[in-house]
């Protein structure tokens, strides 16, 4: 579906105003305009993107060069603020709004992360009434803004680039001590759809930046469970029980473990997820995230 561009948003506005300047045209032209050098920019972007095969991250310096050049003709508008993204690492977030994405800083559960209200109590109530398997869980900001609006590109709109910054990101982060980075799995249903796990892009990334061994078929989801959101408490629970299987437990076993989680929403998938591993002999498990969802 065409969506109209707002006149200021793009350089390839430019094109539309020298348009306007040069020929005056009606709005219903302008707007034309603007749809076709937006398909245009499309197409060329689709055309000379190259993906890895085995991680499908785009790369190359080739790659980068032709994308730079297409970011400078037809820049895309940033979706947080409708500026241009002059910033093809970035695009089609905006280099301000990307730097806008910050670390949270306020009152967390030291156990689980999850944010919270007060600075009163230090471990949340759902910590407090059945202890995870890992030693803690960590986001770096909250599910928001520029953050949301990047993970969800990723995740929903297949913009594959954007797992590196995204991955810079986690690795601004305490990182504890590890053997083994393990990204939470995706059903090989949803990861037929998506074609990635956006987990285990990040995985990959700080796996080789820290020199740890990535391991990606041990722990496997085994049901296609529906959506976290809008479940109560209990029935979260129930929907992600026993949904993760540990295979080739020697990989594991006495190990320390880096779960990696794009978003940790309620926390029962990571629990439940660091739950099968402890209990296949996973030694210490420590679970990292990019962002945690703000709930009740
Ligand atoms: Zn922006
Ligand atoms: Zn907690």
């Amino acid at each position: 579906m065409h969506k109209a561009i707002p006149l200021y948003s793009a350089t390839i506005n430019f094109h539309v105003v020298l348009l306007i300047e040069l020929f005056q045209p009606s709005p219903p032209v302008v707007k034309r305009c603007q749809i076709i050098f937006s398909d245009l920019q499309n197409i060329f972007k689709l055309f000379y993107t190259v993906h890895c095969c085995c991680c499908y991250q785009s790369g190359g310096y080739g790659e980068t060069m032709i994308n730079n050049l297409l970011n400078m003709f037809f820049p895309e508008t940033c979706p947080v603020c409708m500026r241009p993204a002059l910033d093809h690492a970035t695009a089609p977030i905006c280099a301000e709004c990307w730097n806008s994405i910050c670390r949270y800083t306020g009152p967390a559960c030291q156990k689980c992360g999850k944010p919270l209200v007060s600075e009163a109590s230090t471990t949340c109530g759902g910590c407090l009434q059945d202890e995870p398997a890992f030693v803690y869980a960590r986001s770096f900001g909250l599910y928001d803004h520029a953050l949301r609006k990047a993970i969800n590109l990723l995740k929903y709109h297949n913009v594959r680039r954007l797992s590196r910054p995204l991955s810079d990101i986690l690795l601004r982060m305490n990182i504890p001590p590890a053997d083994v980075v393990i990204p939470v799995p995706l059903h090989e249903k949803r990861l037929k759809q998506r074609e990635f796990n956006q987990s285990a892009l990040f995985g990959k990334y700080v796996a080789q930046r820290l020199d740890l061994t990535l391991t990606l078929n041990c722990l496997v989801k085994l049901r296609n469970t529906a959506q976290q959101v809008g479940l109560s408490s209990q029935d979260r629970n129930k929907n992600i029980r026993k949904a993760f299987r540990v295979n080739h437990a020697e990989l594991i076993k006495g190990k320390d473990i880096l779960l990696i989680d794009d978003v940790i929403t309620t926390g029962a998938t990571v629990r439940e997820c660091s739950y099968v591993l402890k209990k296949a002999g996973a030694g210490n498990i420590y679970v990292i995230a990019l962002a945690h969802g703000v709930m009740d």
